[in-house]
């Protein structure tokens, strides 16, 4: 059964490039696999930044549950994973864990999005519970480094704890920003955050990438804007690289006001501004009213 279940995890994943290492806690073996992708440069004037990690995360996604259907028809019984997926990639020695919370390998750095599939039975090396459920020991290069604990711009990450509520991933995925001070932390990054990766000596040997066309189209602030404000059939042709549960409008076009407000030349846009200040979501109108409010601030 180990030989199959080896072949079966192969053939699924050595296509995509990835990388992965098993282990077995409690008499099921959890294979955590990471799937690498390339980050994209900083946008030029008039783009948001959208963070390709929400695409292979995505992708991971789906590849999972296609994992999961061909074990299943070849005899094995599925398990879910319900422990922290970083402790298995870093028990499983598929990577270091990092100051910033992130796993990272050598081949992909940081840039690799993480799943684990789970199958009854003992088909690698066995860890017991307790030691699974440990808190990784940081990796020795982030003791002397400190880094992204510098750059970040809401102060998350520190020594002893990494403060989630205060991420900029956090405050994009509500579309809520509790003060001034947050909504203009997430700069012109519609989803995602970089700044702590974009320079974490972990990902110095890869280089980022710039925008295909077909983003360019995508993530220019018009065709964002116009998307959005459109409704679900607007936010279609973002679902592969937003991912479907975040295929939110309102919340969505709030973001885009946001990102607009930040930017270097928000006069531009005081279409979008003035056409959203009634609307019927309160993110909205936040949003737009505080792109108004810049707006004449400057003039
Ligand atoms: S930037 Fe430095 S401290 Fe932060 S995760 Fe990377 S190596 Fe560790
Ligand atoms: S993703 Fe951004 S906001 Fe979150 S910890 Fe990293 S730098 Fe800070």
């Amino acid at each position: 059964m180990k030989n199959k279940y080896d072949q079966i995890i192969s053939a699924a994943l050595s296509d995509h490039g990835a990388q992965w290492q098993s282990i077995c806690v409690d008499g099921i073996t959890y294979t955590v696999f990471a799937l690498p992708y390339t980050q994209l440069e900083l946008p030029p004037e008039g783009y948001a930044f959208v963070d390709s990690y929400y695409v292979a995360s995505n992708k991971a996604y789906f590849l999972r549950k296609k994992l999961c259907n061909e074990l299943t028809q070849a005899g094995f019984e599925t398990a879910e994973c319900t422990l922290p997926y970083k402790n298995i990639a870093y028990y499983s020695g598929l990577g270091v864990s990092l100051k910033s919370t992130l796993i990272a390998n050598e081949t992909f750095g940081t840039r690799m999005a993480l799943e684990i599939v789970g199958v009854s039975g003992v088909f690698a090396r066995e860890v017991s519970l307790s030691e699974v459920i440990k808190k990784p020991d940081i990796s020795e290069i982030c003791r002397h480094c400190g880094i992204c604990e510098k750059l970040c711009p809401n102060a998350c990450i520190s020594d002893g704890a990494f403060i989630r509520e205060r991420c900029i991933r956090s405050f994009q995925e509500a579309s809520d920003f509790p003060d001034e001070a947050s909504a203009q932390s997430i700069g012109t990054q519609l989803w995602g955050c970089d700044i702590c990766q974009r320079h974490c000596p972990f990902n110095k040997h890869l280089t980022a990438r710039e925008m295909t066309a077909e983003e360019k189209e995508l993530f220019s602030f018009d065709n964002l804007f116009s998307a959005f404000s459109s409704g679900k059939k607007g936010c279609e042709p973002y679902r592969d690289i937003l991912g479907g549960n975040y295929l939110r409008p309102a919340k969505l076009t709030a973001l885009t006001l946001n990102v607009i407000a930040n930017s270097s030349n928000p006069e531009k846009y005081i279409k979008y501004a003035e056409a959203s200040a009634q609307h019927n979501d309160i993110r909205v109108q936040n949003a737009a009213h505080r792109l108004l409010n810049i707006i004449n601030k400057r003039s």
